[in-house]
């Protein structure tokens, strides 16, 4: 087999116990952040199934299929310095992991998928030498023209050894967003053990299956997600590896995640009481058993089951309807709930970097906010539903002419 073909996984990639079927099928679809021009709108589109299993075991929930990292991260749009918003969040989470160190002088901090470096600098403000670790070739040279020091390749063997026969060991290592999206998570907790001070920590961040569970964030949902994490199955592999929980900060990206730190077991520091608290929390709304992740799959088909009845509804009244954010979670959304030009016009984006292109495998186009005015519609779902009031407050003047939005999670409703 290749290295770049689609697999699906036979064994639970946390505890390696043979995987069960899928509980919940979004169906067969392009990758979410593939927008295509016209040109490759023309050619055979790369798809594959989007469909989620539940480990039996240590109850990881994950994708049925793996698809390549190469196809996927090799030249990435986002850059992360673009919002203030990040750049907070990250001179935030440099001083957080400060404040946890058990060391007077900070040494090395290490961020792997360090993107163009905002992180990486966020380090070296609070005192430490800072190194990224980025698999897209344009994020770690603008990265390295920036002065922050980056390595173009995967965390793994390589990277790890280089850092160690040059500037030593870890203090940190820190993941944001990038520990969910991993195949291989036995290789990556290897080499962190390997490259981690004995009194270093760990800090992953990413979206939390509670949130996905309890607000329906479903369209969280893509190929690059492969793990949707609970801290119960992650609890249990770190222990594997002789690493532990020692706390956990909720914080409100991607509209809820978990800051998880985690150190070498017997570097010193006390067990928070959230992690236990948490954990309960987690045998208490029955994340250990099947029945949820059953219920949770029923929600998800009946919010289907909603949006495209009221989108076929407003087409035998006449209306014409539309979508605004061309993000990720719209490529899942649009596709799980099959909808074409037929249903939904166009797409409306402000970032010009997607307009002009089509929604991957559904082909909507994508257009920029002025065609609106050219092109009326009577309903305007929005999909980038995180930012709803914003963006229903910069279309005004189009309420204000009559037109409706749909805001379609946590259930569709007219606003
Ligand atoms: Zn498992």
């Amino acid at each position: 087999m290749s290295d770049l073909e689609i697999y699906r996984r036979k064994n639970c990639r946390y505890c390696e116990t043979p995987l069960p079927g899928p509980f919940l099928e979004l169906g067969i679809m392009a990758l979410a952040n593939s927008f295509l021009t016209e040109e490759e709108a023309r050619l055979p589109e790369f798809e594959c199934p989007l469909d989620l299993t539940l480990c039996p075991k240590c109850r990881l929930v994950q994708l049925t299929h793996v698809v390549p990292p190469e196809k996927m991260f090799s030249h990435y749009l986002y850059v992360s310095s673009t919002t203030e918003t990040f750049r907070k969040h990250f001179a935030e989470y440099a001083k957080s992991v400060r404040a946890k160190l058990l060391k007077a002088e900070p040494g090395l901090a290490v961020d792997i998928g360090s993107n163009d470096g905002l992180l990486v600098s966020c380090y070296e403000k609070e005192g430490f030498r800072g190194a990224g670790i980025e698999p897209a070739k344009n994020l770690s040279d603008e990265a390295n023209r920036k002065g922050v020091f980056t390595i173009n390749d995967y965390f793994g063997e390589r990277s790890v050894r280089k850092l160690l026969d040059t500037i030593g060991p870890a203090d940190v290592i820190s993941g944001n967003n990038v520990f969910a999206h991993i195949d291989d998570t036995h290789a990556v907790l290897r080499n962190v053990v390997n490259l981690l001070d004995p009194k270093g920590m760990f800090v992953i961040e990413f979206p939390y299956l509670g949130v996905m569970f309890d607000k329906m964030f479903f369209d969280m949902i893509y190929h690059e997600h492969l793990s949707y994490i609970a801290l119960t199955p992650l609890a249990d592999v770190l222990g594997r590896f002789g690493l532990e929980i020692f706390t956990v900060e909720p914080v409100a990206s991607h509209g809820g995640s978990l800051r998880v730190f985690i150190q070498k077991k017997g570097a010193g520091r006390a067990q928070e009481p959230i992690v236990r608290s948490m954990l309960d929390e987690e045998r208490r709304k029955g994340y250990l058993e099947d029945a949820v992740y059953h219920e949770f799959a029923k929600r998800v088909y009946r919010v289907r089951e909603d949006l495209t009845g009221f989108v076929e509804g407003a087409r035998r009244e006449g209306k014409t309807l539309s979508g605004y954010g061309a993000a990720a979670k719209a490529t899942t959304l649009i596709n799980f709930c099959k909808f074409n030009t037929g249903q939904i016009r166009f797409v409306v984006d402000d970032n010009p970097l997607k307009q002009n292109k089509l929604v991957p495998s559904a082909k909507i186009p994508v257009v920029p906010r002025e065609y609106l005015a050219s092109h009326p519609t009577d309903y305007i779902v929005i999909f980038a539903w995180n930012f709803a009031p914003e963006i229903i407050k910069k279309l005004e003047p189009e309420r204000a002419g009559g037109v409706k939005f749909i805001v379609p999670l946590p259930k569709p409703a007219v606003v």
